[in-house]
């Protein structure tokens, strides 16, 4: 993330949506819905935004909004929160994650996280002069390897990072896991956060929270957002949830962030979290369909795809795709296929660390959150 010169480079996400901008490309790559969210929730931010609803909120949040993620928490999960002071608002999950590590880490602070892993984490990490060790979750199959990650926690680890459903690979995580990652995090008494924003986009089964198991919701913060559950990316809006006596350092660094987040969009996010449960039942079918899709379209083209449990990803080992582009890896691949099939997507060794980027170098992750014309179109342009 920092150049050899010490500079902030850009994130791959922008520079795949670039790509893709200037070749006219499929955008497989940042992953974003190309559909509006639920009318309830439209009509609610449009309604706030006409009716006065314009000015600051709360630092923490709109009472409703808090009120609102903790009643989600309770119906899907049975965790309890105090809505007050067990939940912030923030920016996004994004905000809801910066803030979450500047609160907690410090100089010389190490954060274990499985890898390949959400840019963000790196980059926020480096902010707090704090660093990254990363546990890889090996091709073909990305299980983790629960040896490897007892022995990246030393005696500098203050935080573990667990991102379920996981991006880029869309693996979930099992309670053997979580058990785990709890019982570590106890032993080094660090805190735990979950990035949960892809909660609702599973395939075999409901979210399991590590927040949910009742030894480890003393040290566990929960973050996730509007984007992916409500196709609603462009909002910005997000919320960590867990202890008061974690939350409250959230809230105060937050504070000197963004202060608050969009008023009206706060008073849309919450009626989008109150939908039945049949809203949520829908949209994991179809997503599941655009999943079978681009799953099956990426088989067709050459490519090996892993099929995702979870998120709007699917990562396909692409080597055939490579030979016959004449490339030597994902990386090369990536400007090429947009320029010779009009597709982009991630090369997965983009979201690894120098160490392991060797094991994904043959990897590329692809979005299904796209109309299912456009995925079918996709895999027949990869076809070629
Ligand atoms: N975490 C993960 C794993 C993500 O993929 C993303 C991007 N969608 C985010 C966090 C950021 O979410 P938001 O857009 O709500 O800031
Ligand atoms: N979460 C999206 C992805 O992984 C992109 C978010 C971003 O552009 N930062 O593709």
């Amino acid at each position: 993330l920092l150049s050899a010169d010490g500079e902030l480079t850009g994130t791959v996400f922008e520079e795949m949506s670039r790509l893709a901008a200037r070749t006219g490309a499929i955008n497989l790559g940042q992953g974003f819905p190309d559909v509006d969210g639920p009318q309830e929730m439209l009509g609610a931010a449009a309604a706030a935004l006409h009716g006065g609803g314009n000015q600051y909120s709360p630092v923490a949040g709109l009472p409703l909004l808090q009120e609102a993620v903790a009643e989600h928490q309770r119906r899907f999960y049975g965790i309890d929160l105090d809505p007050g002071s067990g939940v912030v608002v923030t920016v996004g999950a994004s905000e809801g994650l910066a803030a979450s590590l500047l609160a907690f880490l410090r100089p010389g602070d190490e954060v274990v996280v499985f890898e390949p892993h959400y840019d963000l984490y790196g980059a926020v990490a480096e902010f707090a002069g704090a660093r990254l060790v990363t546990v890889p979750l090996e091709p073909p199959r990305f299980a983790p390897d629960l040896d490897r990650l007892a022995a990246a926690f030393g005696p500098r680890t203050r935080m573990v990072i667990l991102n379920d459903p996981h991006n880029p690979t869309g693996t979930v995580f099992d309670d053997a896991v979580r058990a785990r990652v709890a019982a570590l995090a106890a032993e080094h008494d660090c805190v735990v956060v979950t990035d949960e924003v892809y909660e609702h986009l599973r395939y075999a089964g409901g979210h399991r929270p590590l927040a949910a198991l009742p030894e480890a919701f003393e040290r566990t913060l929960t973050v996730s957002s509007v984007g992916k559950s409500f196709s609603a990316t462009g909002w910005r809006v997000g919320w960590v949830s867990g202890p008061a006596h974690l939350v409250g350092p959230v809230r105060a660094t937050k504070a000197y962030l963004t202060h608050s987040a969009a008023t009206p969009l706060q008073i849309g996010a919450a009626t989008a979290l109150g939908l039945p449960g049949g809203f949520f039942e829908q949209l994991t079918e179809d997503f599941r369909r655009r999943r079978d899709v681009l799953v099956r379209g990426l088989a067709a083209a050459g490519a090996e795809p892993f099929e995702p449990q979870g998120t709007f990803f699917v990562v396909a080992d692409v080597r055939r795709l490579c030979e016959r582009h004449g490339v030597e890896d994902a990386e090369h691949l990536a400007p090429v296929l947009a320029e010779r099939a009009g597709v982009v997507g991630v090369p997965v060794p983009a979201l690894a660390s120098a160490a392991h980027r060797g094991l994904y170098a043959s990897w590329m992750r692809f979005s299904f959150g796209k109309r299912l014309d456009v995925l079918e179109r996709a895999g027949r342009q990869l076809a070629g």
